[in-house]
C-alpha cells in the first residue's frame, strides 16, 4: 500500500523538523513494507517571497489531492510587519478552511521521564496527566465579522463570535468518539455566564451527549478551566471548548507539559485527509542552527499515522521509540535543563534506532 504525503515544511525551524519526522516515516516504511511518498508545497513567509502570496493555490490542491499533509511551522521576523492577508499564518487559516478540516486535536500528557521539566509543583506532576483538548477550528470569533468604525468614544474595532447548531454538533460528536476511545469523560468548557454562543453550546452538547451514555460528560467556564489545568491537570480526560478558548487553553495545557516542542497535534474533517504539525511555532530564534527539538512534528507523523491512514502499529512503534528515547536519558537543547544534549539529527538517529 503506498501514500501520498503533502510536505508543508513552512519557515524558520519548520523544514528541519519536518525533514526529521520524513527520515522517521522512510523508516517505518521499511520495518513494515509501506510506501510513503512525500510531495513538498510552500507555504507562509517562503510562499510570500516565491509567490507573493502565503498560501499558493498549487498547495491547496496539492494537500486537497494528498493522503495526508504534513506541517512544520510558520513565520517569522521577515514578515511580522506585513498585514491582514499577506501574513503567513493565512496560510494556516486558509489550509484549514480549504480542507474543511474543523475538529483540532490536542494530546497534552506528561512524559514520565521528563516529569522535571515540568512547571507545576511535585506533588501535582506526581499524579500525573493525560489529556487531549478537542477544539473546534473553523468557526466562532477567528472567522467571524470584523472591522473598524466609529463608535461612542471615535475609532473603535469588532469581532463577532457566532456558531452555528450544526457547528457545534460535529464537534461535541468527536469529542464523545474521542472519549469513547479514552477514559469516558468529557468536559465542555464555555463561558454560559455571559456569551449566548456558549448558551447553545453547552444546550447542544447535552443533546449530542444523548447518543453517547457511556461519556460521562460535564461543563466548566473557561476561567476555572484555566485555573483547574494547573491546580489538578489529572481531573480532565477530553476537553472539547470553541476556537478561541481552545486555542488558548490548549497553549496552557502543552505548557504544564514542560516542553512546546514535545506536542503534536492533529487537525481533521469529514475526510480521512488531515492536517498534522507540531503545536509550536517557526521558532526563529534557533532557526538553521540544528538544535530544534523534532519529537513534536515526529509524534504528528505518528498521529498522521493513525487518524488518517490507519496504520496504528506503525505508530504505536513511533511513539514507543520516542518514549524510549527520553527514558535512555537523550535530550534536545529545549529539554536538557543545562546538560548535556543532542543535535535535531542527533535525536532522529536516537529514535530511529529504537523503532
Ligand atoms: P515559537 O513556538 O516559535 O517559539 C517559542 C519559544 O519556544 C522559542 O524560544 C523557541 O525557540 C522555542 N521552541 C519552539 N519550538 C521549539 C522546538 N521544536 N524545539 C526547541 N525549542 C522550540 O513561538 P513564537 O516565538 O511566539 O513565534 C515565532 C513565529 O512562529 C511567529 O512568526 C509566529 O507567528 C509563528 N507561529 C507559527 C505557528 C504555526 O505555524 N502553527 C504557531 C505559533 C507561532
Amino acid at each position: 500500500m503506498s501514500y501520498n504525503i503533502a510536505l508543508v515544511k513552512g519557515d524558520g525551524i519548520g523544514p528541519e523538523i519536518v525533514d526529521s519526522a520524513v527520515e522517521v516515516l522512510c523508516e517505518i516504511g521499511k520495518k513494515y513494507n509501506r510506501e510513503f511518498s512525500f510531495t513538498p508545497y510552500a507555504a507562509g513567509g517562503n510562499a510570500i517571497d516565491k509567490y507573493g502570496i502565503p498560501l499558493p493555490k498549487e498547495t491547496v490542491d496539492g494537500c486537497k489531492a494528498s493522503d495526508s499533509v504534513l506541517l512544520g511551522a510558520v513565520g517569522g521576523p521577515k514578515w511580522d510587519t506585513l498585514s491582514g492577508d499577506k501574513r503567513p499564518e493565512k496560510a494556516l487559516l486558509g489550509l484549514r478552511s480549504e480542507l474543511g478540516l474543523f475538529t483540532n486535536l490536542r494530546p497534552a500528557k506528561i512524559f514520565s521521564s521528563l516529569k522535571d521539566a515540568c512547571t507545576l509543583r511535585p506533588d501535582i506532576i506526581e499524579k500525573g496527566f493525560d489529556l487531549v483538548i478537542v477544539r473546534e477550528l473553523t468557526g466562532g470569533i477567528y472567522f467571524g465579522e470584523r472591522g473598524r468604525r466609529t463608535g461612542k468614544y471615535g475609532e473603535e474595532a469588532f469581532d463577532t463570535e457566532a456558531y452555528s447548531k450544526f457547528e457545534i454538533e460535529r464537534i461535541a460528536r468527536v469529542a464523545f468518539e474521542t472519549a469513547q476511545k479514552r477514559r469516558k469523560k468529557l468536559t465542555s468548557i464555555d463561558k454560559a455566564n455571559v456569551l449566548e454562543t456558549s448558551r447553545l453550546w453547552r444546550e447542544t452538547v447535552h443533546e449530542i451527549a444523548k447518543e453517547y451514555p457511556d461519556v460521562e460528560v460535564s461543563d466548566m467556564l473557561v476561567d476555572n478551566a484555566a485555573m483547574q489545568l494547573v491546580r489538578d491537570p489529572s481531573q480532565f480526560d477530553v476537553v472539547v471548548t470553541s476556537n478561541m478558548f481552545g486555542d488558548i487553553l490548549s497553549d496552557e495545557a502543552s505548557q504544564i507539559t514542560g516542553s512546546i516542542g514535545m506536542l503534536a497535534s492533529a487537525s481533521l474533517g469529514s475526510t480521512k485527509c488531515g492536517l498534522y504539525e507540531p503545536i509550536h511555532g517557526s521558532a526563529p530564534d534557533i532557526a538553521g542552527k540544528n538544535i530544534a527539538n523534532p519529537i513534536a512534528t515526529i509524534l504528528s507523523a505518528s498521529m498522521m499515522l493513525r487518524y488518517s491512514l490507519d496504520l496504528q502499529e506503525e505508530a504505536d512503534t513511533i511513539d514507543k521509540a520516542v518514549e524510549k528515547t527520553l527514558n535512555d536519558g537523550l535530550r534536545t537543547a529545549d529539554i536538557a535543563k543545562g546538560k548535556e544534549y543532542l543535535s535535531t539529527d542527533e535525536i532522529t538517529k536516537e529514535i530511529i534506532k529504537r523503532l
